[in-house]
């Protein structure tokens, strides 16, 4: 697994153990922590190794989950080249491996490549509309890219893959600087700060907890070799972000006021996933509703703060 210290990735090494696999977690520790994974070393079944995916690697494996890659837009943001330079290299040693030692391979994409999609909600069939040259473009062409590599790699050299579009996921180990709304609005509850709605607060989002992403994940690596994606991984159910921010203030107890900021530039208006792919072909759907998932969200956070 490629960016197994991150939020996603500490969660499936988790669950892949749990399911008495070994796992070679591989990371570079840029938005991934030691922490997050610190229960897990010591398992003989579990072995860490610093490695970036941006140079080649030479290892024996019989699957890859590549999740290496800044998700949030402060971090990806930091080092647009490196962003690029994580998701398309990446792309290509990871896939290199693949064919090396003929393993299965699925790839962490996200519903980013939708960019402001102008269908709703977004079918695996949309091909988006994203902006090539904006601030975002870093991230949202360069998982753009991989999945042609991906594909391309399918089509020329018969890999096994699998492409998920990982919608909007939240849980523990979400990293608490990293500027997504759900670890940004609860730190902020918690703290009694103001919270930060950028725009009016009516753009949405459609969010997923970890542990259903991860049951998709895993059920769609598991999945017949005929199924290579993309496919859509994530929650139904939209919220605007003003709905969001009064549920973390009511479950919180909170007396944070809401502040309203200045909305990025190219942020999308609106995303939800039609799942119905995943449904018929995995058989899955979330079962974690949102009220749930932020109470044990805030749990996690609760335990963080000083
Ligand atoms: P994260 O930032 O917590 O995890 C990414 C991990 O990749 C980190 O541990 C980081 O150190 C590592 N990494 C970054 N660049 C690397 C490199 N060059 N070499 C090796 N490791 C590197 O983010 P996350 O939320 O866990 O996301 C995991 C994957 O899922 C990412 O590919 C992301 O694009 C995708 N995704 C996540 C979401 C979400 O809502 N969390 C949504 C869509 C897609
Ligand atoms: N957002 C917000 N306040 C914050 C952080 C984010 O209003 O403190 C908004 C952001 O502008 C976007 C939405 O919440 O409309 C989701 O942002 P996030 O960065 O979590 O994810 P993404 O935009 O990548 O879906």
């Amino acid at each position: 697994m490629t960016g197994g210290a991150g939020f996603l990735g500490s969660h499936l090494c988790e669950r892949l153990l749990e399911d008495n696999h070994e796992v070679l977690c591989l990371d570079n520790y840029f938005t991934g922590n030691k922490n997050n994974i610190l229960h897990l070393i010591g398992n003989p079944r579990f072995e860490l190794m610093r490695h970036d995916v941006t140079f080649p690697l030479y290892v024996e494996v019989d699957e890859i989950y590549n999740l290496a890659c800044p998700a949030s837009p402060i971090h990806y943001q930091h080092d647009p080249v490196q962003t690029t330079k994580t998701s398309v290299h990446g792309a290509i040693n990871m896939l290199g491996l693949a064919k090396r030692v003929g393993a299965k391979i699925l790839q962490a994409s996200t519903s980013e490549v939708y960019g402001d999609p102008s269908v709703h909600p977004q079918p695996e069939t949309y091909w988006g509309n994203v902006n090539p040259i904006g601030v975002r473009s870093c991230y949202d062409e360069g998982k753009r890219c991989a999945e042609t590599l991906f594909f391309d790699y399918h089509r020329q050299h018969q890999l096994r893959i699998k492409v998920m579009r990982i919608f909007n996921t939240y849980g523990p180990r979400m990293h608490p600087q990293d500027g997504r709304v759900v670890s940004n609005f609860i730190v902020q509850a918690l703290k009694n700060d103001p919270i930060t709605i950028y725009g009016d607060g009516t753009q949405t989002r459609s969010f997923c907890y970890v542990d259903d992403l991860i049951e998709g994940m895993i059920r769609l690596m598991n999945s017949s070799d005929q199924i290579t994606g993309p496919m859509n991984i994530g929650n139904p159910t939209e919220f605007t972000i003003k709905q969001l921010a009064e549920l973390v203030i009511k479950i919180t107890g909170s007396n944070s006021e809401i502040a309203l900021l200045e909305l990025p530039s190219d942020d999308p208006k609106q995303r939800r996933p039609d799942i119905s792919l995943a449904e018929q072909a995995l058989d899955w759907e979330p079962s974690i509703q949102l009220r749930e998932g932020i109470a044990r969200t805030i749990e996690y956070f609760k335990g963080t703060i000083t």
